[in-house]
């Protein structure tokens, strides 16, 4: 760590204590230098954890989502824009709900809930992924789910009374 101020290395804590109200330490430090003040809190960094299927755990990554999602819109109405956007959203959300650990079942039905809003193609391919389906019956019941457009419609109309 160095001074804010003059980039000095060597600095001295004067005073240590415990913020409660943000879960962090915090710590006076002084600069031998040029003798400025300044405080500075160690806090726990929260990357939410993923539960994978052979119980093992590993970091949220944006990254591996938009990887996963990029795959499964590649060649639908779904553009790598909107995928960035998309997966930005899920991570937000995850963290603004204090979310520290999710099962990969749990992400994976949160993605295909907002995929199936937007495309059913997109959904369709991500499920398959995801939901690992054993036969052609498992997939063309998953199909079958997806409200046509009619049924959208006729929601709709249902809404506005
Ligand atoms: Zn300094």
């Amino acid at each position: 760590m160095k001074c804010p101020f003059c980039r000095h290395k060597e600095l001295k804590v004067i005073d240590s204590r415990e913020a409660h109200e943000v879960n962090a330490i915090r710590r006076r430090r002084e600069c031998l230098e040029c003798l400025r003040r300044f405080t500075t809190f160690e806090t726990i960094e929260l990357t939410v954890q993923v539960l994978k299927r052979d119980g093992r755990y590993e970091d949220f990554r944006q990254q591996k989502l938009i990887k996963g999602l990029d795959a499964a819109c590649h060649h639908t109405t779904i553009s790598h824009e909107q995928v960035i956007a998309l997966s930005s959203q899920i991570s937000d959300e995850l963290m603004i709900r204090q979310v520290h650990e999710v099962s990969t079942t749990e992400l994976g039905g949160i993605v295909m809930e907002r995929l199936l809003a937007m495309d059913p193609i997109a959904y369709i391919r991500f499920a398959c992924v995801y939901r690992r389906f054993k036969d052609i019956e498992e997939l063309v019941e998953a199909i079958q789910t997806i409200p046509s457009k009619d049924d959208a419609k006729r929601k709709e109309k249902v809404c506005v009374k």
